[in-house]
């Protein structure tokens, strides 16, 4: 094990408090925004009043949906009008997605957001219940950095307003680094320094621990949080990524790049600290999840027990190899019907496919299907989302998503395999001319506020848009995959459940966005590209909003995984038999 770093960092909260406290400040006006849950804030301010300050502390990371939540009664609004931000130095549309989700939160009232003049102030008309206008004007402080591969990014930042102070001293108005930016910069400094290999993998496991205060409120809408340490999470491990690709001479998001596993693990605390360490693999099992009758999975299962459903299924059994060592395990029937190919798990941070996957392989082999199947293609980054869930079971965890290796194995062009082996010899000895890839992706909003707060290359990705269906096909393909599409999106819609989580979540989407750059069939958004990149003539990729949630939720996910697998199954099945 190797230490790059370990520091204590001040917590800006009570650094604030003692400024504040001095006699230069008695009888002032003071205005803060920090990354600091309501009740630490509301206590500061408390302590502040003691001492003859009258100080307002707020929210950096997304103002305006703090200041709804704060400062305004929803349930009396009846009209709302957001003239949101617009800055040259980001997307047009940054600060309407940094107020997601707030025309869901409105309790029904109208709202309308239009494009402002500002570049750094919300400015609202609200009207209550009674008819009363009201205008407010809500800062969102932000300021212009370079991040880790040269990029200038417009981020959240915390900030500092005095006014009123005793002895005419100046007012202050201006940036105020917080514990939450000082921890990263660090970390990403430490990481930037330190003298790496020439060669891919530049390390076995890159650790970053931070501990930290902040914020971590639910919404009471879908699976809505807004958590500075889930973001933390994100914006340290794509920055470390992005660092490692543009280190390696690659194009940022280059899903090739083997630089080792990223692993950060945020966790709350009053006393913040950061530490990175460099370690070798280690492959231990993933025994904290509960084991759970199939159907019945209210959480994702453990590594365990999917090898244990699988090998009660039968079959002829196959296998590849993870980075770590892990045994890649998958099955293969030769039914009679058109052979396919079933899998998931490549992003192992989506876990509701893998249950949907074993769930529809038993309903397959009752109408005596051809396919191979491969619940989880990645098993060490499965095993790394079981972990980082012990501590944060609501957080999205993107460091699970790719292997140990740090690429997405379906980009992975050369041997050594590893993972990509099973996938392989599922094709060698299937003969499938369809792969059914099962997917996810966030259930709630996806923000890196440390370097731009829209996540680069996943632009498309941060908001939840309802069940989701990708249609690869090859040229000389593109009849076949649109009629799977239009068959299997009518049976998908039979279900009522799934065409209201879909209306509802694209509602929010389409508030908080400039169009939907998707087409609609059935109620089901869906991607339809040709593609010679896949190793099949026609890929089906679902794509869940699973990151995150457990309950009715997870199992509705797992149905809909399933039944999409047996929908396409049937159709291809129809489509591909000879006419007679
Ligand atoms: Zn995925």
């Amino acid at each position: 094990m190797v230490r790059l770093l370990d520091e204590r960092v001040p917590r800006t909260l009570d650094q604030l408090v003692t400024k504040l406290h001095d006699s230069s400040f008695r009888g002032s006006r003071v205005q803060a925004w920090l990354f600091e849950d309501v009740e630490e804030r509301r206590a500061a301010e408390r302590t502040l009043a003691t001492a003859g300050v009258h100080a307002r502390f707020r929210s950096a990371y997304k103002p305006l949906v703090h200041f709804f939540l704060e400062e305004l009664n929803l349930a009396d609004l009846s009209q709302v009008t957001v003239r949101y931000p617009v800055h040259n130095a980001a997307l047009r549309q940054r600060f309407l997605l940094e107020a997601y989700p707030l025309a869901a939160l409105v309790n029904g009232a109208e709202i309308q957001f239009i494009a402002g003049e500002s570049d750094r102030s919300y400015d609202i008309e609200a009207r209550d219940r009674s008819g009363q206008s009201h205008e407010y004007r809500v800062f969102a402080p932000n300021r212009l950095r370079t991040d880790y591969i040269g990029e200038r990014a417009l981020s959240p930042t915390g900030w500092l307003k005095v006014e009123g102070r005793p002895d005419n001293l100046p007012n202050i108005d201006e940036p105020l680094e917080t514990e939450f930016e000082l921890a990263f910069r660090k970390a990403m400094a430490a990481i930037s320094a330190h003298r790496w290999p020439r060669e891919e993998p530049y390390f076995d496991v890159l650790r970053v621990r931070v501990e930290t205060p902040g914020i971590e409120r639910r919404l009471d809408i879908g699976d809505e949080c807004m958590s500075t340490h889930e973001a933390l999470h994100e914006d340290i491990y794509f920055s470390v990524l992005e660092f490692c690709q543009r280190r390696s001479g690659r194009a940022i998001g280059d899903r090739r790049l083997q630089p080792g596993q990223i692993v950060p693990e945020v966790r709350r605390s009053r006393e913040p600290r950061v530490i990175v360490e460099l370690q070798s693999h280690a492959c231990h099992d993933d025994p904290r999840r509960s084991n759970v009758p199939l159907e019945a999975a209210d959480a994702p299962m453990s590594l365990p027990q999917v090898h244990r459903e699988l090998a009660l299924l039968g079959g002829q059994a196959f296998s590849g190899l993870s980075r770590q060592g892990r045994p890649v395990r998958g099955a293969y029937w030769a039914g009679w019907r058109p052979p396919i190919l079933l899998t998931a798990g490549q992003h192992a941070n989506e876990t509701s496919g893998v249950v949907g996957a074993l769930r529809a392989a038993r309903r397959l082999l009752e109408r005596d299907a051809h396919f191979a199947i491969i619940p989880v293609e990645n098993p060490d980054g499965y095993v790394l989302h079981g972990e980082l869930c012990v501590d944060n079971p609501r957080h999205m965890h993107h460091a699970a998503r790719y292997t140990a290796l740090g690429d997405d194995l379906e980009y992975r062009t050369e041997a050594p395999w590893f993972e990509k082996g099973a996938r392989l010899e599922a094709l060698r000895i299937s003969g499938a001319q369809l792969h059914v890839n099962l997917h996810g992706y966030p259930a709630h909003e996806w923000t890196r506020p440390l370097t731009g707060y829209v996540p680069r290359g996943f632009e498309f990705w941060t908001v939840p848009k309802g069940f989701f269906l990708i249609m690869r096909h090859r040229r000389g393909w593109a009849e076949q995959a649109m009629a799977l599409i239009e068959e299997v999106t009518f049976r998908l819609a039979q279900s009522p459940e799934l065409v209201a989580v879909n209306r509802a979540q694209i509602e929010a989407f389409r508030a908080h966005s400039d169009g939907t750059p998707f087409t609609l069939y059935n109620d089901i958004p869906c991607l339809i590209t040709e593609s010679e990149h896949g190793l099949t003539p026609l890929t089906l990729i679902t794509e869940f909003p699973d990151e995150t949630i457990y309950g009715a939720s997870f199992r509705f996910a797992h149905t809909v995984q399933m039944e999409t697998v047996l929908a396409v199954e049937d159709a291809f099945s129809a489509m591909m038999r000879p006419a007679v």
